[in-house]
This record gives C-alpha cells, sequence and structure tokens, in this order.
C-alpha cells in the first residue's frame, strides 16, 4: 500500500511519532493544482453578480438583472457580467434595463470585458464624460449614448464608476478562496494586480485567511515605483510573493480586435517597446507576461524578447506570453528556442470554437497546444477566471478531450495528453513561480500541496474525465477543503 508521510507542512519521509494516519482507500493524490491565469478578486466578485453566459437573448438577460435586483444594497450597483450578444436580435440598450431598472445603476461587463453594457441611471453617474481615446461610446441617431461602451470607454467608466472598494473584494475574495479550495487549487498566478489584489491578499493573509499560493502580477508601468523602492520579483514569503510585471500586445478573439499577420486588429505595444519593458525590467529584477492572442502580436513579442534575451536570460527570469492563441507555425518552436512559457487556457478552445471558426477562418495554429508541446514549448495552464471558471480539472479535460458539450472534439489534432495537461497544471506553473524546488512533485522535502481525487486522471477512460471530484485539497500540511464524501474520515479522526 503507498505511503505519503506529511509532517511540519512538506513531505516527510518517515511518520513522526503520534502522527494521525489517513486511509484514502485507493482514492488518488496528485501535487496541488495550479491556475496559471486568474482574475482572482474579479472572479471571486462574480460568484455573487449576475451571470450572464449562454444567454441566449437581450429580454432574458434583462429578466436575470430583474431577478437580482431586490438583493442589491440601498445605493449600491448591480453588477453583472458574461453577456455575448452575437446571437441576439435585439442589441443590448439601456432602455431595456431601464424599463426593470428605473433608479439603481445597472453596469454589466462583456464575457471578454471589452464593452460594457449600461442602464440610464449608470450613464447618469458619468454626466455625458463618456468618451476616450481608444474607446468607443455607441449612440442613436439622435446622438444619444445607447448605453454601450467600448474599449477604453468600457475600461474608463468602469475604473471611475463600478469599481468595487477593497473591502467588498476582501469579502469576496474569502469566498473564492473556500471555492477554489473545493476544486483542488493550492496555488494561482494573479492578474489583477492593477486592480489592487496584492492589498487583498496581504489582508487576508494577515487574518490567516489566505488558503492558496499567490504568485502576484503588477502593471509594467508600475516599474518605476518598484524601482525606486527596491522591490525585486519573489519578494513575500511562502504564501504571497510579487511576481511578474504584465502588459499588452493586442486585443482579443471576441472583440476582434486581436492583432493579426493580415494586418487587422489593434496594436496596443509595439515589438520596440516590449524589448524595452523587458531590458528595463530585467535590469529590475522582473520577469515579464505579456498578453499576445494574435499571430502577430505573437510574433512580436516573441521578437522582443529574443532581442532582449541577453538582458535576461542570464539572470534566468521565467518570461511568459499569456494565452498565445493564434500561432504562425513559424513561432511554434520559437518557444522553446527562446525559452518564453506559454500560459494557455485549455478551456478556452471549446469555448471559443464557434468564434474561432468564424473569425479565423483558415487559421490552422489556432490553440495549438498540442503542437507546442510537440514543439519542445513548456505550458502552464489556466482559466482566465472569470472569462472562464476556475476549475483546474475542467481545464485539463478540456485540453484533453478538445470539447466540453456534446459536440464531437474541436480541431482534435491540438489535444494534449493527460500528462501533459497534469503537467501543465501542476508543474509548470510552480516552475514559473521559481518554486520548483518545493511544489509539483510529491518526494520528502516538498511542500505538501496536494489534491485527494475520486479516481486517477491517467488510468480513467478519458470520457471520465469531466466527472471526477474533487475529495480534499491540502496546503502546506493542512487540509483546506475536504468534502462531505463519507469515506474519507478526515475530520472524525484527530
Ligand atoms: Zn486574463
Amino acid at each position: 500500500m503507498p505511503r505519503l508521510v506529511v509532517s511540519g507542512g512538506r513531505i516527510g519521509n518517515a511518520p513522526p511519532p503520534g502522527a494521525r494516519r489517513i486511509d484514502l482507500a485507493g482514492r488518488c493524490v496528485l501535487p496541488g493544482l495550479n491556475d496559471a491565469h486568474v482574475h482572482f478578486p474579479t472572479w471571486s466578485l462574480g460568484l455573487r453578480q449576475v451571470r450572464l453566459e449562454d444567454v441566449p437573448s437581450r429580454s432574458e438577460a434583462v429578466a436575470l438583472v430583474a431577478e437580482a435586483l431586490p438583493a442589491v444594497p440601498p445605493g449600491g450597483w448591480l453588477r453583472g457580467l458574461g453577456w455575448r450578444d452575437a446571437g441576439w436580435t435585439e442589441p443590448p440598450a439601456r432602455g431595456a434595463l431601464d424599463a426593470v431598472a428605473p433608479d439603481v445603476p445597472v453596469a454589466l461587463m462583456s464575457r471578454d470585458y471589452h464593452s460594457l453594457w449600461l442602464n440610464s441611471a449608470a450613464l447618469a453617474r458619468a454626466g455625458g464624460d463618456l468618451e476616450a481615446p481608444g474607446g468607443v461610446v455607441e449612440r442613436d441617431e439622435q446622438g444619444e449614448p445607447t448605453g454601450v461602451l467600448r474599449e477604453n470607454a468600457a475600461w474608463r467608466f468602469r475604473d471611475r464608476h463600478v469599481l468595487p472598494s477593497l473591502d467588498e473584494m476582501v469579502e469576496a475574495s474569502r469566498e473564492g478562496l473556500r471555492v477554489a479550495a473545493s476544486r483542488g487549487v493550492t496555488a494561482i498566478h494573479d492578474k489583477d494586480g492593477w486592480l489592487g489584489s496584492l492589498e487583498v491578499f496581504q489582508r487576508l493573509h494577515e487574518r490567516d485567511e489566505l488558503t492558496l499560493r499567490v504568485w502576484q502580477s503588477l502593471p509594467a508601468e508600475r516599474l518605476p515605483h518598484l524601482r525606486a523602492l527596491g522591490l525585486r520579483s519573489g519578494f513575500g514569503d511562502d504564501m504571497l510573493r510579487v511576481g511578474y510585471l504584465k502588459l499588452f500586445m493586442d486585443g482579443t478573439l471576441g472583440s476582434a480586435t486581436a492583432r493579426l499577420l493580415d494586418g487587422s486588429g489593434v496594436e496596443i505595444t509595439t515589438r520596440e517597446q516590449l524589448e524595452e519593458v523587458v531590458r528595463e525590467a530585467a535590469a529590475a529584477g522582473w520577469p515579464v507576461a505579456v498578453h499576445a492572442i494574435g499571430d502577430a502580436a505573437n510574433r512580436a513579442a516573441l521578437d522582443a524578447f529574443e532581442a532582449a534575451a541577453g538582458a535576461w536570460r542570464p539572470l534566468g527570469l521565467r518570461q511568459r506570453i499569456e494565452h498565445a492563441q493564434l500561432l504562425d507555425d513559424a513561432e511554434l518552436p520559437r518557444f522553446e528556442e527562446t525559452g518564453v512559457t506559454a500560459s494557455v487556457q485549455f478551456s478556452h478552445a471549446p469555448s471559443d470554437r464557434d468564434l474561432a471558426d468564424r473569425l479565423w477562418e483558415g487559421h490552422r495554429g489556432a490553440y495549438a497546444y498540442g503542437a507546442l508541446i510537440e514543439r519542445g514549448a513548456r505550458l502552464a495552464n489556466g482559466s482566465d477566471a472569470p472569462v472562464e471558471e476556475l476549475d483546474p480539472l475542467r481545464g485539463i479535460a478540456a485540453g484533453v478531450l478538445r470539447t466540453l458539450d456534446e459536440r464531437p472534439a474541436w480541431r482534435p489534432e491540438h489535444a494534449v495528453t493527460v500528462e501533459q495537461a497534469l503537467r501543465a497544471t501542476c508543474v509548470e506553473p510552480a516552475w514559473l513561480a521559481r518554486d520548483e524546488h518545493r511544489r509539483g512533485r510529491l518526494v520528502p522535502g516538498m511542500l505538501a500541496d496536494l489534491v485527494v481525487l475520486d479516481r486517477d486522471p491517467v488510468s480513467c477512460p478519458p470520457h471520465e474525465l469531466r466527472d471526477i471530484r474533487v475529495l480534499a485539497t491540502m496546503v502546506g500540511g493542512s487540509f483546506t477543503h475536504v468534502s462531505d464524501d463519507p469515506f474519507l474520515g478526515i475530520c472524525d479522526e484527530s
């Protein structure tokens, strides 16, 4: 019978005297699951918001808003997210929301986070000041705002009027931590640094409430402040560390702003600018994570990392491209050559398949995870929650099966194996966070971060991957989640 010893928060060699014994009855134990790309406070807040994913019409979206209105505290906002109007016959418009919410301000973020749908009470908060460079304010024939803002106009409105308070984020993240633990998550790479998540996590950590390990991003434009403070990547402790700088090369698939080799899309950062950022960041001790969706954006990002390699490679900085969604064949081997990690989201492939078939018709290298691994790339898997659910097992199933509904696999030639998906979820994110010597394997001396599953993903039939349940989660030798499955008896023993 295989046995795992946990002692002093780490995997041990021999059980200490008086050790408590837990019989897992043949269940499967794996290193803890990571989410290498998550907007944790935003996702946590989303757990309480109106969710409009897969809502098929405007009227059904409005009905969900009406249902949620009574729970809005006096003076508060009704926030929602997840709508996609591609198949709607009526476009999003403020009038439809005003009919059910004449007084409470309503702000509904689209699924790709690039459009904001507001009612008149919300629009009134801006006093007519809606325009922003790089943004779109949709207007009717009379020149009045329809209630839909896009790109910079959406983000500016959100940042000025709709952002949650720090207390709201802390409160929501407390619940988020419970849900994450129930899904086997022991570590995350957070992307909400711009929103203040470092302070959110610090507050939780001060009260001993932080139950997963955090590798925190900060916006690249804060580099001068970090340099002034003398703060370098890795500062923090076992649970919470500042890790890397984040910036954007281009837009997204959903809003048709991804930058493609055919010249379409939006360029947010040029190749030269990124090279400069990578050099300056390296000089100050920081790796960079750059969002790149389109094939042109990915090529430019790899060019920049390569051009600046003399500055960062000798320091061993762990650079990464976030998403790497559409790649020209020429770029596939370049991840291995440059040593840049592809930080991908397996679940995006089945979620985006219809959109990708339409907008990227004829492009073979979309969501080409299997091909990337074949060409030697290091892949880390995340969810981009709240864009997808924070649920690594779902991501693993998506990577292997390339479908999450009843349809056949989408571009199965780009599937990964279960072992590859687990490696991208349990091992590589730990490497990115410079934790390969203490996380990602269950051998003596490593931190006791693990998950107990009801079956072994490697040996179970592939169609069962979507049914695997998390029975327990442990971080640093303490259980952060124990399911009510009676067989374990973890709670009864002492
Ligand atoms: Zn993201």
